[in-house]
């Protein structure tokens, strides 16, 4: 496995990869990886012949006042990961390697961050948008691997990959969660032990959501005011969002009709955490 901090040592290895014809897998990362992480290097390292990985807390895709400074590194443990997981090349720049003085140039896709996550944080997707073009600028990859815990950003960059006009396929994992149902997230460490209890709540607002839906209910108000009736009655607990949208424009939807995406983000004291499911209708 290599490891490397540099645009030019990566171009590199991409280059003599790509003389020899190697289809490539990129999982795009921040670091401090768990089994969701892992979950996506596996699919990646069964599809491809070479698998690469970058850890990288993008600060584009952070507002000032969020938590750039204190996102939890352990760079060493994430190396050992990727080498029991058979990763070939761990991409890990510093953050001027990406973004030197005087960087100028950002992606975005304005009407595809509107709800949801965009809401609250407006700035986020054009910072992930921005670094994950740079990734699959300069790591070449036939296949990209996106988990669907954070699903707007999944049919964000799928979007871009299109738009632009992309040679390469976007992948989508499905979510990893603890046996309880709670999401794996890196921000997870973040919780109190009262908190990571409360934090069960999106399990139950989500799981509320899709039984209405299973039983018929197609009326977006209904489902989302029984998703913040449940929210509200969690002390520690306080709603972002609960929002339910088409998977395409990624716009609010009154009528469950189609794939839906059904996404809900809540506060436990300064953590914000992120859950959905998706919804497709019946055949
Ligand atoms: P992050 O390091 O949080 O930026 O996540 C990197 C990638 O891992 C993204 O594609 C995420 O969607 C994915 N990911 C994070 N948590 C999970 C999870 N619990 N299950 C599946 N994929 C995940």
């Amino acid at each position: 496995m290599e490891i490397v901090e540099t645009q030019a040592q990566a171009k590199a290895i991409i280059r003599s990869w790509k003389g020899q014809k190697f289809s490539i897998g990129l999982v795009p990362t921040m670091g401090y990886l768990h089994e969701g992480h892992a979950s996506l290097i596996r699919l990646a390292r069964a599809d491809n012949e070479r698998v690469a990985v970058s850890v990288f807390v993008n600060p584009t895709q952070f507002a000032p006042g969020e938590d750039l400074a204190s996102y939890p590194r352990d760079f060493e443990r994430d190396r050992e990961l990727c080498q029991s997981l058979g990763v070939d090349l761990i991409f890990h720049p510093q953050p001027v390697e990406m973004y030197p003085p005087g960087y100028a140039t950002y992606v975005e896709a304005p009407s595809l961050s509107v709800n949801l996550c965009g809401r609250s944080r407006p700035t986020h997707f054009r910072g992930v948008l921005t670094v994950v073009l740079k990734l699959f600028a300069l790591l070449g990859p036939d296949r990209a691997y996106f988990g669907l815990k954070d699903a707007q950003q999944f049919f964000i960059i799928k979007r871009m990959v299109e738009d632009l006009g992309l040679d390469l396929a976007m992948i989508p994992g499905p979510t990893v969660r603890e046996p309880d149902g709670l999401a794996l997230s890196s921000r997870n460490v973040y919780l109190s032990p009262a908190e990571r209890s409360a934090a069960l709540v999106l399990q139950r607002a989500l799981r509320a959501a899709e039984r209405l839906l299973r039983a018929g209910e197609r009326r977006s108000d209904l489902i989302l005011a029984e998703m913040r009736r449940i929210v509200v009655a969690e002390t520690l607990a306080r709603l972002d969002y609960a929002e339910i949208v088409e998977t395409r424009g990624l716009s609010l939807i009154p009528q469950v009709t189609g794939q839906a995406l059904v996404a809900i983000a809540v506060f436990f004291g300064k953590t914000r955490l992120i859950d959905n499911f998706l919804w497709e209708a019946e055949a």
